[in-house]
């Protein structure tokens, strides 16, 4: 099993949109996926066509210890499952910190769930909170998606400190997994600048697969699917199944 945590502090540069569709189209390569909905905005929850109404308990109840893994994970129709995640959950924030071990809350409650799965997908917020440490301290690696802008390249420098600094204290293991470029525009001199900076900082870490800028994508989670079950030969679900099948070949299933 392998827990990769979806992060950037930045906001809106695609880790929801990455965390379902990869979820669906590594389910769809025959992978047993679980998705973990670590943001109070609970998009990756409703994206995941799941509803307010089935999503109780959540992973609020998971990491103050009111509810099991079992209690709280749904099956989606996508062949993936869920821990959902709903606004009560910006609560954990303040109660976490009155709780044991509130780092390692979410660690723990994988634990005795090794095995079940070959993909755990965290998706964070766009914050550097008590939950995305939670994500950090769980995860065997993060996967950072990233618009290739101005300021990206900076963004990201706060990140790998992020990283450094959990590892020295909390997680020695964390490593990255890989950056994934989304949104992209081909058409776009400076998108192709960044881009190449990043491949020269980064090397093999960025991920061959781009996402690029493509409109299904942003009108799936409105129909509560992943893009592949919304419209299959979209340009978004061909990049997604292709960022599943690099990740299969990678082996970073066991
Ligand atoms: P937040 O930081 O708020 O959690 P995020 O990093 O999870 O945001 P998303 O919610 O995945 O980002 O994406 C931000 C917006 O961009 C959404 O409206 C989404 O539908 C849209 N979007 C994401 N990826 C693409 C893409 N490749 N092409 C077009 N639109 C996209
Ligand atoms: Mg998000």
């Amino acid at each position: 099993m392998k827990i990769l945590a979806i992060t950037n502090q930045k906001g809106g540069v695609g880790k929801t949109t990455t965390a379902v569709n990869l979820a669906a189209t590594l389910a769809a390569e025959g992978q047993r996926v679980l998705l973990i909905d670590m943001d109070p905005q609970g998009n990756a929850t409703t994206g995941s066509g799941i509803t307010k109404k089935e999503a109780l308990p959540t992973v609020y109840q998971l990491l103050i210890g009111a509810a099991s893994l079992a209690e709280v994970c749904l099956h989606t129709g996508f062949a993936f499952d869920i821990l959902p995640a709903n606004r009560e959950l910006a609560g954990a924030e303040v109660e976490l910190i009155e709780l044991d071990e509130r780092e390692y809350r979410l660690r723990n409650a994988l634990r005795a769930n090794r095995g079940e799965y070959d993909f755990v997908l965290i998706d964070c917020p766009p914050a550097l909170n008590m939950l995305t440490v939670n994500a950090l301290v769980a995860a065997d690696s993060v996967l950072i998606p990233m618009q290739c802008e101005y300021y990206a390249l900076e963004g990201l420098s706060d990140l790998v400190e992020t990283l450094r600094k959990v590892r020295a204290h909390l997680n020695p293991r964390l490593e990255i997994e890989g950056l994934l470029r989304t949104m992209y525009n081909t058409q776009s001199t400076l998108t192709q600048q960044v881009s190449s900076e990043l491949e020269s900082h980064f090397g093999s870490k960025v991920y061959k697969t781009i996402v690029p800028r493509n409109v299904r994508l942003a009108e799936a989670p409105s129909y509560g699917k992943p893009v592949i079950a919304f419209d299959k030969n979209s340009k978004g679900a061909q990049a997604y199944t292709a960022l599943a099948r690099e990740m299969i070949e990678r082996g970073v299933a066991p």
